[in-house]
């Protein structure tokens, strides 16, 4: 079996080069795409993420507006930054980074980002939209695991996808997005009772549960195509990629699998809000 391990890093690639001409159109037009990312808190990881997401956009000429807020700040204060942010015409994507303090209302700062600029997917209105097949900017995750499948061609119509991850930014909306291709989509959680043997099912899996290792390699069927979502202390993946590698036959390595695809989607879509206004 000819068996393709999927390059994120080729993937991202190839959407970064397009979106360098993109940002060069627009800026002829006195236009300069902007991302503004909003970090509430001291958490090393998330200062590490949006560091990492601002140089990004520097990098193919975004510019990158980054707010920090201290871990005292309250819902309200929060809640102002953001209605500031949605009235700036030269801001055109705001990221809220998450988790934030557990003190915050998160779902209700998320609800407040406009959906306009609502590139990362947070809100209701932007996951009700891609639910129904006309969202603009889904989560980039899941968007992210979309184009990793399309640039390698692989078929979704008629297969059976599996996606073991319920949450709001991965397993619900790639779920969606999947359905939307004419998957037959199954989605597993917690509670999910029996779950190799539903896994075991899959043409097309998708790991989004947060558990380092947590796919065994007798859980896949020959010939699958494995999408691992998860991104755990030490790099480490939700699937064990070694055991899972015999049977699939294409498969995202952690790292340089989904994770640098989803930061170009993040850009994309940034790109794409700044060439609606
Ligand atoms: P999450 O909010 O913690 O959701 C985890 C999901 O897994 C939940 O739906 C949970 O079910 C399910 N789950 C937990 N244990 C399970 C079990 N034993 N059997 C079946 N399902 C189980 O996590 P998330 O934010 O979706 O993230 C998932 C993974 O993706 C993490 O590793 C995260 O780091 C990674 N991630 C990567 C990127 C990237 O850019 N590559 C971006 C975002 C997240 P319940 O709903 O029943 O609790």
């Amino acid at each position: 079996m000819n068996k393709i391990i999927l390059d994120g890093k080729l993937v991202a690639k190839n959407i970064t080069e397009t979106l360098k001409e993109r940002v060069s159109i627009l800026k002829t037009k006195g236009i300069t795409p902007c991302l503004a990312t909003i970090l509430v808190g001291d958490d090393p990881s998330s200062e590490t993420y949006v560091k990492m997401k601002g140089n990004a956009c520097e990098r193919i000429g975004i510019k990158s507006l980054r707010i920090h807020l201290p871990k005292e700040t309250e819902t309200a204060d929060l809640l102002k930054t953001i209605e500031e942010l949605n009235q700036d015409e030269t801001v055109h994507g705001i990221l809220l980074q998450h988790p934030v303090p557990s003190h915050i209302d998160e779902r209700k700062a998320f609800e407040s980002i406009d959906i306009r600029k609502d590139v990362d997917g947070v809100t209701s209105t932007g996951y009700g939209q891609t639910a129904f097949g006309f969202g603009k900017y889904p989560s980039c995750t899941p968007a992210a695991i979309m184009e990793i499948i399309k640039f390698y061609h692989l078929p979704i119509d008629g297969k059976h996808a599996v996606v073991v991850g319920r949450s709001p930014i991965l397993g619900k909306p790639v779920s969606a997005l999947l359905l939307n291709e004419n998957a037959t989509v199954t989605t597993c959680h917690s509670h999910t009772a029996n779950l190799p043997e539903i896994v075991k099912q899959a043409d097309i899996l998708v790991a989004a549960v947060g558990k380092p290792n947590f796919i065994q390699g007798d859980w896949i069927k020959k010939g699958a195509v494995v999408l691992d979502a998860g991104y755990n202390k030490g790099n480490i993946g939700d699937v064990d990629y070694e055991a899972c590698y015999e049977n699939a036959s294409a498969i995202t390595p952690v790292p340089g699998g989904v994770g640098p695809v989803t930061i170009s989607m993040l850009l994309k879509h940034t790109v794409d809000a700044a060439e609606l206004v």
